[in-house]
């Protein structure tokens, strides 16, 4: 399958990178604001290719997207000193408009994957501006967050990543919602195989958790100043449930036509990825608090995507 990837920056490129390692794409094509920069990742992206999977990854313009099957939207602007978040977003809505309008000139039937942040919000502005299905918009979501909550409550229990069934829903941010009454180790509550194995989930065990999963963004931004390989890889991985039509239940985000009573959000939930795009959404059962907390999360984005028109 033909990738296109619009916004070179880190996550878009981290994105290509891990494409290009894991095999999921036929082709990649990196389209830039910055002609010269999307050329010099491509080239850099190439390089890694003979030590892994065949695939030619190269920059274009937006008519190199011709024959995409899906294309990552990774485009956005800085941060202004002194910007507000709203102005910040409403100028990264603009950048939508027109990156949006190049990739449906070129590929009109294909998916859009929505990486730029605050992810949720840009689902919305990209499901908007393209007219197209909420099924074939998907944006990163919370893909990151579920990993993360799998990986700290494997390494608890001491049992592989592979073996917990656990879900973050809602914003990807601070507002989301770590489904503890949802989670599964093998087929049981979390809690009875935590007593079994001999690893109690305490209120202690679960709040290091929620902040591991919780502020896992912040942290790595005081180290680095931004986050991109695990978001890199995340994509690659929605890229390759849609391009084999793996139909993998993945937490990402789209526009979900209620939440409580919060209309047309875009959250995430978990979703079947297929080749279609999200083949399904479940809702998983949750307590009356986790409930409550999914139902405010998706208020509080609707509050600030409201501000945007
Ligand atoms: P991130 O860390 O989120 O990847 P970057 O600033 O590294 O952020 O990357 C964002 C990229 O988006 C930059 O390379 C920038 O040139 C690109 N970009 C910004 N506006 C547009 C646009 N209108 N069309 C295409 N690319 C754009």
């Amino acid at each position: 399958m033909k990738i296109g990837i619009v916004g070179a920056g880190m996550v878009g490129s981290a994105a290509g990178y891990a494409l290009a390692l894991r095999g999921g794409a036929s082709e990649v094509v990196l389209v830039d604001l910055d002609a010269d920069y999307a050329r010099a990742q491509a080239e850099d992206i190439s390089h890694a290719v003979p030590f892994a999977h065949p695939c030619r990854v190269r920059a274009g313009e937006y008519g190199d997207l011709e024959g995409a099957g899906a294309v990552i939207l990774a485009a956005g602007v800085a941060q202004q000193p002194g910007e507000s978040r709203l102005s910040l977003l409403s100028r990264n809505a603009e950048v939508f408009a027109k990156v949006i309008a190049g990739v449906q000139g070129a590929a009109p039937d294909a998916l859009l994957l929505v990486a730029t942040n605050p992810v949720d919000i840009m689902t919305e502005v990209a499901l908007k501006a393209s007219g197209l299905p909420p099924e074939r918009v998907i944006g990163s979501g919370t893909i990151l967050d579920t990993a993360r909550y799998r990986s700290l409550l494997a390494t608890h229990l001491g049992i592989a990543a592979q073996s917990v069934h656990a879900y973050v829903l809602g914003e990807h941010g601070d507002s989301e919602v770590l489904a503890w009454s949802a989670a599964r180790a093998g087929t049981q509550p979390i809690a009875d195989f935590a007593a079994q194995v001999g690893a109690p989930i305490t209120d202690d065990v679960r709040a290091r958790i929620d902040d591991g999963v919780r502020r896992a963004a912040y942290r790595i931004i005081e180290g680095k100043g931004a986050t991109w390989y695990g978001i890199g890889a995340g994509l690659a991985r929605i890229v390759q449930a849609l391009r084999d039509d793996q139909r993998t239940v993945l937490t990402v985000s789209a526009v979900t036509p209620k939440v409580g009573e919060t209309r047309d959000v875009a959250l995430s939930l978990p979703r079947v990825v297929g080749s279609a795009g999200i083949v399904a959404t479940l809702m998983p059962d949750l307590a009356d608090d986790e409930t409550a907390a999914l139902r405010s999360s998706a208020a509080i984005l609707k509050e600030t995507s409201a501000q945007l028109v």
